[in-house]
């Protein structure tokens, strides 16, 4: 038996109404389940326990206390949490359950940790399309905190044996609801300010969004008052290996994630995104085709240029992260 390796964890079927009530009563408690949403799996635990989620944070690795989003399973519960506007009703209304996080004024009293809001006044809400997580979230009856399950600075889990091995017995349990529908994080969009800021894109795409708002979505400039979002650092999202981007042709030494009908031939192997060219496909089989090309013995990984509408903008804001140069000597502040 090989040394130093994490124990697994338990990886139990989300179809078991056993494992159901185990999660709630594990969380319930105080420990951290993974659970599937329509996005990535997230690593749950009770968002109002600080000492739960500082324990969220050491189970990810995570350098620094970013702020977390706060799952519920419904607008009522989110309404107890945070402060909800005009503004917020409508776009709750439109796309919850779904894969928009809304950063909203905390409401003190809603009992969220400061540690997962980072010690500020707004706190991230989400209610994830997917019915275990739905009902995890009900039966658990108080927020959850969720980040990706996965070690800060890998790429985020799209199946219950991703979290496995990336998390082992860091996680009392993980419950297996089959691979994510969505495939990318959640879209991040602050409605503290004046107008809408897109914080970071993903799962909704932004056209999406403009046109319930009727109007174009600003994109936050990083504010140096405010704690960085991960999700706005440059290297977020690393495989172990050099990523290249908007390749059109590859090397044999290189592994090929391709987009559309008409791949470069070469490769020392190759993954295709979307032979097709639809985006939606392809941002669920982004990070789990990242993943496995970068257990290939290549030099690097090449990807294809992918558009930028729609869905495109999550992909290519992941794909850039992967692909930002790191520094192995820097702290491990650029990663999440
Ligand atoms: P994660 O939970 O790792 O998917 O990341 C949550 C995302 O939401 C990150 O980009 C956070 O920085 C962002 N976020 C969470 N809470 C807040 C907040 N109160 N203000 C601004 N951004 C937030
Ligand atoms: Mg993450």
């Amino acid at each position: 038996m090989p040394r130093n390796l994490p124990r697994l964890p338990a990886i139990r079927s989300a179809a078991d109404p056993e494992a159901l009530a185990e999660a709630v009563r594990l969380l319930r408690a105080g420990a951290l389940v993974a659970f599937p949403t329509e996005t990535v799996y997230g690593l749950g635990g009770d968002a109002t326990d600080d000492r739960v989620v500082a324990a969220i944070f050491a189970a990810k690795g995570r350098p620094r206390f970013n702020p977390l989003i706060a799952h519920v399973p419904d607008v009522a519960a989110a309404d107890r949490i945070a402060v909800l506007d005009a503004r917020s009703r409508v776009l709750a209304r439109r796309f919850w359950p779904g894969p928009l996080t809304l950063v909203l004024p905390r409401r003190p009293a809603g009992g969220v940790s400061l540690l997962a809001t980072a010690g500020l006044d707004t706190v991230a809400v989400r209610v994830p399309d997917h019915p275990v997580a739905l009902a995890l979230l009900a039966a658990v009856d108080r927020p959850v905190a969720a980040p990706s399950a996965n070690r800060s600075g890998r790429v985020s889990p799209t199946t219950a044996a991703h979290v496995a091995e990336g998390l082992g017995d860091r996680v009392a349990l993980v419950l297996d609801g089959g691979p994510c529908r969505i495939g990318v994080e959640s879209t991040v969009l602050d409605l503290t300010g004046p107008e809408p800021a897109l914080l970071r894109p993903g799962g909704l795409a932004r056209g999406t969004i403009e046109a319930a708002l009727g109007g174009p979505l600003a994109t936050a400039a990083p504010d140096p008052a405010r704690p960085a979002a991960p999700g706005q650092l440059a290297s977020h999202y690393a495989p172990v290996r050099p990523v290249r981007l908007g390749a059109r042709t590859v090397a044999a030494d290189e592994a090929l994630l391709a987009f559309g009908p008409r791949p470069p031939e070469g490769a020392a192997a190759t993954l295709n995104l979307s032979p097709s060219g639809d985006l939606a496909e392809a941002a669920a089989n982004l990070f789990a085709h990242l993943r496995r090309l970068d257990g290939a013995a290549v030099r690097a990984i090449a990807v294809m240029e992918i558009p930028e509408y729609g869905l495109g903008e999550a992909i290519n804001d992941r794909l850039r992260r992967a692909a930002a140069p790191r520094d192995d000597d820097a702290p491990m502040s650029q990663v999440d």
